[in-house]
C-alpha cells in the first residue's frame, strides 16, 4: 500500500498543528484541571470544517477522507486528548452512522447542523450492565404505530453534557439477541431524556462523560436509522471507524510524550552528562520511537483501506490494540525518563500517562480487540 499522504491532507495536517499549538495546548492543562471542553473552541473547530470533517460538502461538511481526518484528530490530540475524543466521536461516529445509514431526509435534517457545530453528537451503546458484550443490551424500544417508545439507561456518554444528537442502540425484538438491536436518532430536548452527573474520570478530564436514561422516550418512525434489527451489524461497521479513530488519538498522545522525553533527555544532567548520554535512555528513546512509527504505519493502512471501501475490520482492530498499548508503553517509558518530575503535574508527560489509558478500554477493550483479530485469523 502506498502510505503517502497527499500535498491537501499535508497541508490540513500542519493548519492542524498550528491550532492545537497556539489554542489548544497552551490550555491544555487548564481544561484538564477544570474538566471542561471550552464552548469557543468547539466553534473555531467548526468554523475550520473540523466538525464535519468527512461529512459529504453537499450536506455542509468538507467532504474529506478518513485518512485526512485522521491527520488532524492526531495533531489536535497531541495537545489535548480529551478534546480530540469530542470530535472523534462526533465524526467518526455520529456523522459517518447517518451519512452511511441515514436517509436522505435524516442526512438532510442532522448532517447540515452537525458540521456546522450546531448540533454535536453522542454515541450510545454501553449500558451499566452490557459492555463488551454489546448483544446484551437492555434498552428497549417499542412500536407504538407512529413513534416507539424508548426505555433504558446507557453509560459513559462522551459529549452527554452538550450534545444534541444521541445515537442509541435498542432491542425493539429483546428475543432475538444481537439481531433484535435497532439504531434511533434521539433529539436532546426529547421529554423523558435525563443527562446524568458528569463521571469524574483518571485521564482525557476535559471529555464529558454522562450517564443518559430514557424513560417512555417518543422516538419519531421517521428517526429509526436503517431497518428494524439492523442496529448490531451497524454498530460493528461504525466501530472500524470508531477504532481508527482510538489509534490516531493513541498515535497523538504518544508522539507528545516521545516529543517531551526527548527534549527532557538532552536537558536534564545527571553525573555530569545529559541524561541521554546514556546508553539506557538511548535505548527506551529508540524503543519509543520504533512502536510509534509502527503504530501510524497500522492505523494508516486500516484508514486507507476504509477510504478505499475495502474490508478492514480485522486491521482497524489490529491497529487499535497496537496504538493503544503502544501509547501506555511510550507514555509511562515518558514518566520514566523524566524522573519524579515526570509523576507531578509540572511536566505535561503526567497528563499524557493518564490520557493514554483510558485507550485500551474505549471502542472495544484491547482482549475485545483481541478477540476480533484472532476470530477473524481463525475463519480462514
Ligand atoms: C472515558 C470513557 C468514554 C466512553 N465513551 C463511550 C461512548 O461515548 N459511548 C459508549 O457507548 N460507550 C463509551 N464508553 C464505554 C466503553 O466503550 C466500555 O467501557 C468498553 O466497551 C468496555 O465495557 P465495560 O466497561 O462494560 O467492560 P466489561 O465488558 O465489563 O469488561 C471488563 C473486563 O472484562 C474483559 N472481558 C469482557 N468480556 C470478555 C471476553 N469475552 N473475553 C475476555 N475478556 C473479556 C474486558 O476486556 C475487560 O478487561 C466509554 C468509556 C470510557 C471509560
Amino acid at each position: 500500500m502506498d502510505f503517502k499522504l497527499s500535498e491537501e491532507d499535508l497541508e490540513l495536517k500542519q493548519m492542524a498543528r498550528e491550532l492545537a499549538e497556539k489554542r489548544l495546548y497552551p490550555i491544555a492543562e487548564e481544561m484538564d484541571e477544570k474538566g471542561e471542553t471550552p464552548e469557543e473552541l468547539i466553534k473555531e473547530c467548526a468554523e475550520l470544517g473540523y466538525m464535519g470533517f468527512t461529512v459529504p460538502e453537499e450536506y455542509g461538511g468538507l467532504g474529506m477522507s478518513a485518512t485526512s481526518f485522521m491527520g488532524v484528530l492526531e495533531e489536535i490530540c497531541a495537545a489535548a486528548a480529551g478534546f480530540g475524543i469530542m470530535l472523534s466521536v462526533h465524526n467518526s461516529l455520529c456523522c459517518e452512522i447517518i451519512k452511511l445509514y441515514g436517509t436522505e431526509d435524516q442526512k438532510k435534517k442532522y448532517l447540515p447542523e452537525m458540521a456546522a457545530g450546531e448540533k454535536i453528537g453522542a454515541y450510545c451503546i454501553t449500558e451499566p450492565d452490557a459492555g463488551t458484550d454489546v448483544a446484551s443490551l437492555s434498552t428497549h424500544a417499542v412500536d407504538k404505530g407512529d413513534y416507539y417508545e424508548l426505555n433504558g439507561t446507557k453509560t459513559y456518554v462522551t459529549n452527554g453534557a452538550f450534545a444534541k444528537v444521541f445515537i442509541v442502540f435498542a432491542k425493539t425484538d429483546p428475543d432475538a439477541g444481537g439481531r433484535g438491536i435497532s439504531t434511533f436518532i434521539v433529539d436532546a430536548d426529547s421529554e423523558g431524556l435525563t443527562v446524568g452527573k458528569a463521571e469524574r474520570k483518571c485521564g482525557m478530564k476535559c471529555s464529558d462523560t454522562r450517564e443518559l436514561s430514557f424513560s417512555d422516550v417518543k422516538v419519531p418512525k421517521e428517526n429509526l436509522l436503517g431497518e428494524p434489527g439492523g442496529g448490531f451489524k451497524m454498530a460493528v461497521s461504525i466501530l472500524n471507524s470508531g477504532r481508527i479513530g482510538v489509534s490516531f488519538q493513541s498515535i497523538g498522545i504518544a508522539q507528545a510524550a516521545f516529543n517531551e522525553a526527548l527534549k527532557y533527555s538532552k536537558e536534564r544532567v545527571q553525573f555530569g552528562k545529559p541524561i541521554a548520554a546514556f546508553q539506557a535512555i538511548q535505548f527506551k528513546l529508540a524503543d519509543m520511537a520504533t512502536k510509534i512509527d509502527a503504530g501510524r504505519l497500522l492505523a494508516y493502512r486500516a484508514a486507507m483501506l476504509k477510504d478505499a471501501g475495502e474490508p478492514c475490520h480485522r486491521e482497524a482492530s489490529m491497529a487499535k490494540m497496537f496504538c493503544s498499548e503502544m501509547a501506555n508503553f511510550v507514555a509511562n517509558e515518558a514518566v520514566q525518563i523524566h524522573g519524579g518530575y515526570g509523576y507531578i503535574k509540572e511536566y505535561p508527560v503526567e497528563r499524557y500517562f493518564r490520557d493514554a489509558r483510558v485507550t485500551m478500554l474505549y471502542e472495544g477493550t484491547s482482549e475485545a480487540q483481541r478477540m476480533v483479530v484472532s476470530r477473524d485469523l481463525l475463519r480462514e
